[in-house]
């Protein structure tokens, strides 16, 4: 039986991968084919990188623009946290679509299926299904096909720490990769993310999580040996969405923006920056479309801004000029080190909604080297075992890699297959 299994660990940036901390993943990159050049997505958030995972296509087509991100209203823009449980079920009352193109979920539907266990936020879990066409399990709430929710006894009632992610997996190896066998899992370790926003990067605290998520890794990894042994033919991802950089400074976007007149006020819907960690959104009104200029003459000036993309640039990062997406930003980033010699800083956008801004610890969202170097090892049939490959690769590339794995057409995507000797089509 052909399978895929992707294990995610969530923010784990590819210069924290060590003998000494993660030995099972230093064991894999051996056994593996490793991306030397392996690219997320822009901004570099959970919930966006899952639905271009889920897609293979980029914010552009998907329509998830951010972590966080402005939806047009009534009663104009209205800020939105895509993390919320109902986010895409909102999205898709609001606009008609929840994500914009099939997720792999639907795709496999008829297909051996999808099975998802996540520990990162509501919105970032469903995002992988958001339209029920399989199984997902979340702390939040857990759903079947027709986006059913799975009775208590069923349900994934784990926390968010190493305990929670520890329990997830092995449900994850023993009830899904070896008695459901669907044609694919995913499984996304939360808790590797969730202590470096709360910790320095390379701290004892952050050290300690991670070498429990290698030891997640590796009961997967001796999982899918056993599956092999039996006779599957199992194509086995093992990487992260994003890194982390540390937040040196924290930017208050949305107030600059009204003391300097481009925003009537805090909670108006003439303007909005959608804080994205170390990016932010900003959108614009149609109403207010002759605001452009003014907008892009002050962002270019901050002292803040590292990269602006603006209309008719946000295709070159995967994003588009649609549902009122005027610019977006990169934060001022540097090599930095920080107390533990861990290198790359940043400055953060302050984020709404009485969230905590995280100085001195980790964040991610934006185009820094670190939080743009996530990992990934790939084996299985079309890759070398022992090997580095140094083309670039993207999240996107996943999911037709898993769909020509499993002799399925692959059309409609932003990616491409990564087996050798695969041809683009
Ligand atoms: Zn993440």
């Amino acid at each position: 039986m052909r399978r895929a299994v992707v294990v995610t660990v969530d923010g784990l940036r590819s210069d924290m991968i060590s003998s000494e901390v993660t030995p099972n993943l230093c064991a894999l990159a051996r056994e593996a084919e490793r991306f030397d050049n392996y690219r997320t997505v822009f901004p570099s958030c959970t919930r966006v990188v899952s639905a271009s995972l889920a897609t293979g296509c980029f914010p552009a087509r998907h329509g998830l623009q951010g972590n966080s991100v402005a939806l047009l209203e009534d009663r104009g823009l209205v800020l939105h946290d895509a993390g919320h449980p109902d986010f895409l079920q909102y999205k898709r009352r609001l606009t008609g679509r929840s994500l914009a193109v099939p997720t792999l979920a639907e795709r496999l539907r008829d297909h051996g299926g999808a099975i998802t266990l996540s520990n990162v936020s509501p919105g970032a879990a469903y995002a992988h299904d958001p339209d029920g066409h399989g199984y997902v399990y979340h702390r939040a709430g857990s759903f079947g096909p027709g986006r059913v929710r799975l009775r208590a006894e069923e349900h994934l009632d784990v926390t968010l720490d190493v305990a929670g992610d520890r329990r997830m997996t092995e449900r994850f190896v023993g009830e899904v990769l070896e008695q459901r066998r669907p044609a694919l899992a995913v499984l996304w370790l939360g808790e590797t993310d969730h202590i470096q926003h709360e910790v320095a990067l390379g701290s004892p605290e952050h050290r300690v999580v991670l070498g429990a998520a290698d030891a997640h890794v590796g009961l997967v990894v001796d999982a899918v040996s056993r599956l092999r042994a039996s006779g599957d033919d199992v194509i086995l991802f093992v990487g992260s969405d994003h890194g982390h950089q540390t937040v040196e400074g924290v930017v208050d976007v949305e107030d600059e923006l009204v003391s300097a007149g481009l925003k009537l006020g805090p909670a108006s819907g003439d303007v909005v920056a959608a804080s994205n960690g170390t990016a932010v959104l900003i959108y614009v009104h149609p109403d207010h479309a002759a605001r452009l200029p003014d907008l892009r003459a002050f962002l270019e000036d901050r002292p803040w801004m590292g990269q602006i993309f603006g209309p008719d640039e946000l295709a070159a990062v995967g994003q588009a000029g649609e549902a009122c997406l005027a610019f977006a930003v990169s934060m001022r980033a540097s090599d930095a080190a920080n107390a533990f010699g861990v290198p790359g800083s940043s400055l953060a956008a302050k984020p709404a909604l009485g969230k905590p801004d995280r100085l001195g610890c980790g964040q991610h969202g934006g185009l820094g080297k670190y939080e743009q170097s996530p990992f990934m090892m790939v084996s299985g049939p079309g890759f070398e075992a022992h090997s580095v490959r140094n083309e670039p690769a993207f999240v996107v590339d996943i999911a037709p890699t898993i769909l020509a794995h499993l002799g399925l057409a692959w059309s409609n995507v932003d990616g491409r297959p990564l087996q050798a000797g695969l041809k683009r089509r």
